[in-house]
This record gives structure tokens, C-alpha cells and sequence, in this order.
């Protein structure tokens, strides 16, 4: 059957917009090895400072190389150089209140939040967090009682874990939220029963001599979602009251992961930190 003349039109049309995209492509991708035989230059070092009183020049052939990390096979895998904090095998990273043996059980891989708050035995300030987490779709409340937990960073900022798939509640206690404070750019949750990731880098607070100089802030990516961009945190995690840096502050302190007694346990897996 003969093609019709649209359709013949259309296939044209595809393959000019091909051709144009491939010369283009090309262009930009070219090197001087490409056209001369020469291999493009791997630094410079007649180019100006990258800005007044700067230590290298714009390329600068001197300037140090950043050492290579070899990355996770799977999306969400730790890379090389990652702390592992909960590998699905054992909670020896945890400790309970005031050192404690860590009350978290582990099912199927997964750690179970059960039994108060728990700890990392390491301390952090600066760093990349990944962890993975699930609500139980059968937990009974509502608004903050629905498969509540957190991520507190340095012991003190809730970043904030809710099932809050038709969960109404106040917009900063949503997930992604810095609790008390900012509530997440959008409602990235999955239903409660599914996995959900975080992805967190959170920068300490600037301490000089035990008083905070600069805030803390942190940059949230939910299920893929950034939640929090750079955000400012205003101080530590409070309940029905605001926040400040007044205060002795340290320069780390542990993670903390928060059991908020839900009837049936939110559920953790995959967790690592790299301290940046
Ligand atoms: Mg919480």
C-alpha cells in the first residue's frame, strides 16, 4: 500500500530534524583531535585568576584533580567512600538513650522502629545522607500520629518522615519538612506500604567557640523530589515553640532516628552517610 503523502511529509520533516541534530551534535562535541591531530590541551597556564586573589587561574593545569569515588551498582547503593550506617544486617552502628543497647530490631533486612529513639554511635556535621523508609498502611491515627518518625541531624534538626498520602496536618510537620520550620516545596510521598527514598545534604551549623556564627541549612530530595533547597534551619527541633541558635552548640554530634510510637512500626533500610 502506498504511503500517504502526510505521512511521507512528516517522515521528511523527522529525518531534516535528525540530520540538523547530528551535525550540531557533532559540532559541539568537536576537539581539536578531531579536525588536527593534536590532543586538546589538559589545562592552562596563561589564562587569567579565576577572580582577584584567587589561588588558580580560569583551567589552571596546577590545580588538584578531585580523587575519584567509585559510585553504587544500583541507584540509591552506597558509593565507595560511604559510611554505612544500617546495611540490613545487624544495628551495631545504633546505640539507645544514653548508650544503650540500640532497642531496633531487624526483619527481612529491614530495621524495625521500635522501642524509643536511637542513636549513631559515629558523630556528623557536615554530610550526604541516604536513607529509605516505609509507613504502614494499616497504622491507626491521623495528622501527626500516622507513621511518624524523623531524621535528626546532629541530634537537634527533624527532617521530618509521615505518611502523608491523605494524611492531613500542619504544613511544617509534612515529610520533607524541616519540622516546626519549613514545610516541603511540594507532597512527594508515595502511599503509605511503599518505599520512599531520601537523599538529604545537610551543612552544619558554623561554630566558634561552642556559638553558632552561621545557621545550618539543608537540601532535601524526596523520592527523587527536592523538597528543600538550601534551606535556612532556624535552630533546633522544638514542639509548639519557636527556635534559635542561643547556646552551646557542637561542631557534630550523632544522628538521631526518632521513634514516635506508631501502632504499627515505620520501617528503615539502606542508610548511609558521607561526612563532606
Ligand atoms: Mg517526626
Amino acid at each position: 500500500m502506498a504511503m500517504p503523502r502526510a505521512l511521507i511529509a512528516a517522515h521528511m520533516k523527522t529525518f531534516r530534524l535528525s540530520a540538523l541534530t547530528l551535525l550540531a551534535l557533532s559540532a559541539s562535541f568537536a576537539t581539536a583531535d578531531d579536525k588536527d591531530g593534536k590532543p586538546y590541551p589538559i589545562g592552562y597556564s596563561d589564562t587569567p585568576l579565576i577572580f582577584p586573589g584567587s589561588k588558580w587561574k580560569v583551567h589552571d593545569i596546577d590545580r588538584p584533580r578531585p580523587e575519584a569515588v567509585k559510585p553504587g551498582e544500583k541507584p540509591g547503593d552506597a558509593p565507595a567512600d560511604a559510611i554505612i550506617i544500617f546495611d540490613g544486617k545487624d544495628v551495631s552502628k545504633f546505640a539507645g538513650k544514653d548508650g544503650a543497647e540500640c532497642p531496633w530490631k531487624v526483619e527481612n533486612g529491614e530495621l524495625v522502629v521500635n522501642g524509643g529513639d536511637i542513636w549513631t554511635k559515629d558523630s556528623f556535621g557536615t554530610c550526604q545522607l541516604h536513607l529509605e523508609w516505609k509507613t504502614d498502611p494499616n497504622t491507626a491515627g491521623n495528622s501527626q500520629k500516622k507513621g511518624n518518625s524523623g531524621i535528626f541531624f546532629m541530634d537537634r534538626y527533624e527532617t521530618q518522615i509521615l505518611d502523608c498520602d491523605n494524611n492531613p496536618t500542619y504544613a511544617d510537620g509534612m515529610a520533607g519538612g524541616v519540622y516546626g520550620q519549613t514545610p516541603p516545596l511540594v507532597n512527594a510521598v508515595r502511599p503509605a506500604g511503599q518505599w520512599q527514598t531520601y537523599d538529604i545534604v545537610f551543612t552544619a551549623a558554623k561554630v566558634e567557640g561552642g556559638k553558632v556564627t552561621e545557621p545550618a541549612y539543608i537540601t532535601t530530595i524526596l523520592n527523587g523530589i527536592v523538597v528543600q533547597s538550601h534551606t535556612k534551619i532556624l535552630g533546633p527541633t522544638h514542639h509548639k515553640k519557636d527556635t534559635n541558635y542561643d547556646g552551646e552548640f557542637p561542631e557534630k554530634a550523632p544522628l538521631r532516628l526518632q521513634d514516635h510510637k506508631n501502632s504499627i512500626p515505620d520501617r528503615m533500610r539502606n542508610i548511609w552517610v558521607r561526612p563532606l
